[in-house]
């Protein structure tokens, strides 16, 4: 967490990012390009030459570890923090950049904070239709009441703050960000707090907002599973930098990097010697194109990429690695095993589905499609 997040920021340039909307405003949607962006504090850079280009209407999920620069990229982008350098430019027009720097409240940009502050002294319909100011009052009542209500949230429009919980505040919160349909909308964590079943709805009805306003949004998360769920396209951060970018399925299933793979599923990593462009595994040869011959290899075998079939009843005959349950763990809709298999030095974790009757100490045949194994440099972790 950044040191700017201690704090609930109610500072006029927080509030000024609930972008007021005139009447009759249609949105038009605005692409949103970073160029090369950095961020220096100090010596340490946050952000280390950023570039991506949200098109228009596009929703992109910010994915990344805690402190790899989300929430600074997204501060960057509604100009309440400047680049050190690199340009941001909204709809081809330079927003910020060596000599130019337009002031938050003129970007057309909604920003929700992942400490969302809500004015404590509005009330919830009145903090909801806060940047509905331009609209008459009744079509501002009428604007707020709907996206509550949307959000199961209108009993309360007449109450304060104080008195929602953590999650109903941030729904919210989220509600006052949206309603005035910025072209830009960024928001850091929208759905942390909140359990898991809401948060499902919450995603669903946030997007569907998202496509109605046809909102360019950047969505931080730490959350893999949200960010495949939302976004048209995913982008990875680390280390301030972008390592990785596109859709879900290509993230999922041609990681870049041992740091992609591992957050997109739960995966074994086994070191083998690379010799004449392959590795010898127990599940056979692959070939390593592009590792130098000498060098370790990381086979990565996903935890649903494990075939185990029961091996007694004649089973021995069947094809694939002999192996046995060491472990089971019930896990709700699936189980987690851990498997001794022939030729593997450690235990392979494998997820199999629930009901599958693969008890401890259940003799079991395991296969391994080299094609779905991926393979990684061991230095590049
Ligand atoms: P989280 O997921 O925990 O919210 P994040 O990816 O959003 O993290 P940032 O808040 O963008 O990370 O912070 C990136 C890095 O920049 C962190 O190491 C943080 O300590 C540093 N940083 C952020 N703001 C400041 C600041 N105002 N002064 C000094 N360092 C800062």
């Amino acid at each position: 967490m950044s040191r700017d997040k201690a704090k609930p920021d109610t500072t006029p340039a927080a509030a000024s990012l609930v972008v007021p909307r005139a009447r009759a405003a249609a949105t038009f949607a605005a692409s949103l390009t970073f160029e090369a962006v950095e961020r220096r504090y100090g010596e340490y850079l946050a952000l280390a030459g950023v570039s991506l280009d949200v098109k228009p209407g596009e929703v992109v999920c910010l994915l990344g570890p805690s402190g790899c620069g989300k929430t600074t990229l997204l501060r960057v982008a509604a100009g309440i923090e400047k680049p050190s350098g690199g340009r941001i430019l909204i709809n081809d027009r330079e927003m910020a950049g060596p000599s130019r720097f337009v002031p938050p409240e003129e970007r057309g940009v909604g920003l929700m904070f992942q400490d969302f502050a809500l004015f404590p002294h509005l009330k919830i319909l009145d903090n909801v239709a806060f940047g509905l100011k331009q609209l008459p009052k009744d079509e501002a009542r009428r604007e707020a009441l709907a996206i509550l209500s949307r959000f199961g949230l209108d009993r309360y429009a007449d109450d304060y703050p104080h008195i929602l919980s953590g999650g109903q505040q941030q729904r919210v919160a989220l509600a006052r960000a949206i309603v005035p349909r910025p072209a830009v909308m960024l928001m850091d964590e929208p759905f942390s707090g909140l359990d898991v079943q809401l948060r499902e709805s919450m995603q669903e009805e946030t997007l569907a907002l998202l496509r109605e306003t046809r909102a360019t949004s950047i969505v931080v998360t730490h959350n893999p599973e949200e960010a495949m769920r939302m976004g048209d396209r995913i982008a990875v951060l680390r280390a301030g930098r972008l390592v990785q970018s596109g859709q879900a399925e290509d993230l999922y299933r041609h990681p870049a990097s041992l740091f992609v793979a591992r957050l997109f599923s739960e995966i074994n990593e086994i070191t083998f010697p690379v010799r004449h462009g392959a590795i010898d595994t127990p599940a056979g040869r692959i070939p390593t194109p592009g590792i130098a011959n000498g060098r370790d290899a990381i086979l990565c075998i996903r935890e649903r990429g494990v075939g185990l079939t029961a091996s007694g009843g004649g089973g021995h005959s069947r094809p694939g690695l002999s192996g046995r349950v060491l472990h089971a763990k019930f896990l709700g809709d699936v189980a987690r095993l851990e498997i001794g298999v022939e030729g593997f030095d450690k235990p392979l974790r494998v997820r199999v589905d629930e009901g599958e009757g693969l008890t401890k100490g259940v003799e079991v045949k395991v296969t391994i499609d080299p094609k779905t194994a991926l393979i990684f440099p061991a230095d590049s972790a």
